[in-house]
């Protein structure tokens, strides 16, 4: 599409949006009416299967019991019957290949009866288990094509549901993908071994410490917050950039952006807010706990959160909400964005992963409650992840690293590339007694007197946030800010697991031989006092609570050693190391062919990634960039004439007309020495061509965008063919 007929389109589409009244809106149904109705669930099997079915189908997902194929067969019956009704048609094994992005291939419940009639039907080997062509997903290495054979397994502790749409419904079971040798081929697989890595660690502790009764497994909990950015879908059409990389690749900083601080939290208009109740609505019938919504700080952009939930399922949630978001924008005329940095000079988006470690039962491992400073089995936990976090925080910089995550880490807005951990004042100065002795006392927040009568008091915390840490206690859980808004969060939360898990390991390792023949509790004691006070001393420098963006602790942290791996390349070389790979294989999450078959892809990536964006900006610079400053130059050159024709003074003009002409060359110059640069590409060896492509292909790019944006503010605005930053940010 035309720039000028976008910016048409786009502004009639917002004008009509913001004209429609008021009182033809509201919430269309009721929460309670639409929540989880396309879920096959617990709800849904209670009411459904035979009470025998129901209980040995809940001892797998409680106990982890394996599945009995007869029981399987009844599930699938009864789930057939319930999609069915509910108007689906087919079927599909959904799952997480290693793209990133979800994988699924559609098929209809029929049979041929033999009379010339179909029956429905959907066995229990068709719910258990699939056979997608391993070969067309990125394998890393793992599979040759010629060996194609992979299978998908069902994933009973994640519910299946079903995805509607115009003439169509689908029922969607959530599976794990691995090779036929076994290797794990997605993201599941590893996330579903951390959990078990972790609970079996945790459980440890807790039977250390006599609380264990009752409790079978310890889960990690996961709450994602997901940012994102809408711009109108006729101007997107206009954007070749955004249609192909999702981002763009030139645009010059509108004089307002998000200086006036005025888009966060602010009212949020009109049109998106009908969106994001649709969104809302989608993600209710699917079961995703969707609670928060809001305008996020760069004008254009937004937030939606759900309510935390056990972390496989949440990560499969994510998975919908990316889609849902993605899905029903276009039919509020938007296009939503999800990808780390689609403007420059604005906020990127990321995605804060809210962890926490609870009981089957329901108990919160990381609340302090009242008396932190008594809760000895808090302070374990709180430990273990202090000392993980110093210990790989190499790994987990590279859990989050990809080439669109390169633009928000480190650069001066989103958190740092160093991985930090803010604690605030509590629990910093428990850490301090800790480190002397016994810790005697809990700092307290204390209440807050608002100096007007009618003002309620209200309790403050004990400490104030930190908006600038990319790894946050936030009162009973961590917060893991640097991951990035496009990105799967299966991953991050699967190596968080596994590095905790070897900690907790470590830890209950230590208390197992002190206590071992002993009074248990006095032995415990002290024992735990010893070894948390040795990490403490040990580990302590991870912590920081002051501002992650300045320039002073970018050299604070290089004094006390933490590493500050400020690119993808730097990150993803950390993965090959023989720690990585001793790490992942003793919790049994990775064997070291499936982390190096990670590794690669994540070159891969990260290489093709690179490689589409500059071979676009060649192109947007040769056809639409170049050709406007020609044009422009011609205007520029005529007016020159028409002054000399009427003798008038064309010094200035002429002035003008040469310092554009030289910008318009050295602009040419700069996207041919980008399309060389492309075509001298060492292809091959994925790690090669990732350093190539940092260190030769992207500060070009940087050059071509800084000349292009330059053009962008001398060319007159009727011959400039991309809709601008202006029109992208604020046409809502
Ligand atoms: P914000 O960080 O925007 O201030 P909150 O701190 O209130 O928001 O919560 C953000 C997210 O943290 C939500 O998704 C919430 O469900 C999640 N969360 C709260 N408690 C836990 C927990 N125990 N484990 C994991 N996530 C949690
Ligand atoms: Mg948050």
């Amino acid at each position: 599409m035309r720039a000028e007929d976008a910016l048409t389109a786009a502004t009639t589409a917002a004008t009509e949006w913001h004209q429609t009244p008021r009182t033809q809106q509201g919430p269309r149904r009721s929460v309670e009416e639409i929540y989880g109705a396309d879920v096959f669930g617990p709800r849904v099997m209670r009411e459904r299967l035979p009470k025998e079915t129901y209980k040995a189908f809940m001892r797998t997902i409680e106990q982890g019991e394996r599945l009995d194929p007869s029981v399987a067969d009844v599930i699938a019956s009864v789930m057939k019957d319930w999609a069915i009704e509910r108007g689906a048609t087919h079927f599909t094994h959904w799952f997480q290949p290693l793209t990133g992005s979800t994988a699924e291939k559609h098929d209809a419940m029929l049979i041929p009866a033999g009379n010339g009639e179909v029956v429905t039907q959907f066995s229990g080997a068709d719910l258990v288990q699939g056979e997608p062509d391993a070969s067309s997903f990125p394998s890393g290495g793992l599979r040759a094509t010629f060996e194609a054979r992979g299978y998908t397994a069902w994933d009973p502790t994640s519910p299946a549901f079903i995805v509607r749409g115009p003439n169509h419904g689908t029922l969607c079971i959530p599976t794990a993908f691995v090779s036929w040798t076994g290797e794990a081929l997605d993201k599941k697989t590893p996330l579903l071994r951390s959990i078990d890595a972790i609970s079996k660690q945790a459980m440890r502790i807790l039977a250390l410490f006599g609380t264990d009764e009752g409790v079978r497994s310890v889960r990690t909990s996961l709450g994602t917050e997901q940012e994102y950015f809408l711009v109108d879908r006729n101007l997107y059409f206009a954007r070749p950039d955004l249609v192909t990389c999702d981002r763009t690749l030139f645009g010059a900083k509108p004089p307002k952006g998000q200086e006036l601080e005025d888009h966060y939290f602010g009212a949020i208009p009109q049109r998106v807010i009908a969106y994001m109740a649709e969104v809302e609505e989608e993600l209710y019938r699917l079961g995703v706990p969707v609670k928060t919504r809001h305008n996020e700080v760069a004008p254009g952009q937004y937030e939606i959160a759900p309510i935390f939930e056990e972390t496989n399922v949440a990560c499969d949630h994510q998975m919908l909400v990316m889609e849902v978001l993605k899905r029903v924008a276009p039919r509020y005329g938007l296009q939503a964005i999800l990808h780390e940095k689609p403007f420059a000079g604005v906020n990127g988006s990321g995605k804060h992963n809210n962890w926490s470690l609870a009981t089957d039962t329901g108990v919160n491992l990381l609340d302090p409650r009242d008396e932190a400073h008594t809760n000895l089995q808090f302070m374990v936990f709180l430990c273990a992840v202090i000392r993980a976090v110093d210990l790989h925080a190499d790994i987990l910089r590279a859990s989050i690293a990809s080439a669109a995550n390169d633009h928000r880490l480190g650069a001066n807005e989103a958190p740092p590339a160093i991985i930090s951990i803010y604690l605030g004042d509590m629990l910093t100065d428990l850490l301090e007694q800790l480190e002397k002795g016994t810790p005697k006392r809990t700092l307290k927040g204390g209440a807050l007197d608002l100096g007007a009568r009618t003002l309620p008091q209200i309790p403050r915390h004990s400490g104030d946030r930190n908006r600038t840490s990319p790894f946050a206690f936030t009162g009973n859980k961590f917060e893991f800010r640097a991951v990035g808004s496009s990105a799967a969060v299966s991953w991050p939360n699967t190596v968080m697991n596994t590095i905790v898990a070897e900690s907790l390991d470590f830890i209950a390792t230590e208390l197992e031989r002190a206590v071992a023949g002993k009074a248990r509790k006095d032995s415990l004691e002290s024992a735990c006092k010893k070894i948390l006070k040795a990490i403490v001393k040990e580990h302590k420098r991870v912590v920081f609570n002051g501002d992650g963006y300045s320039e002073s602790w970018q050299i604070e942290a290089e004094k006390r050693g933490l590493p500050n791996l400020k690119d993808s390349i730097a990150a993803f070389r950390v993965l090959g190391s023989r720690q990585a790979r001793a790490l992942f294989k003793k919790y049994k999450v990775l064997k070291p062919a499936e982390l190096e078959s990670r590794v690669s892809i994540f070159y891969e990536k990260y290489t093709k990634q690179i490689q589409i964006e500059s071979e676009q900006m060649v192109l947007m610079g040769r056809q639409l960039i170049l050709p406007a400053a020609v044009r422009h130059q011609i205007e520029l050159a005529e007016a020159v004439m028409a002054r000399e024709g009427a003798d008038i003074d064309a010094a200035e003009a002429r002035e003008d007309l040469r310092a554009f002409c030289d910008l318009v060359d050295r602009f040419r110059q700069k996207i041919d020495a980008l399309d060389q640069l492309d075509d001298a590409s060492p292809e091959g060896d994925p790690v090669r061509h990732a350093e190539y492509l940092k260190n030769k292909v992207i500060p070009t790019m940087d050059d071509c965008r800084e000349l292009g944006d330059q053009l962008e503010t001398h060319i007159s605005a009727d011959l400039w063919p991309l809709p601008t930053y202006r029109e992208l940010l604020f046409i809502r």
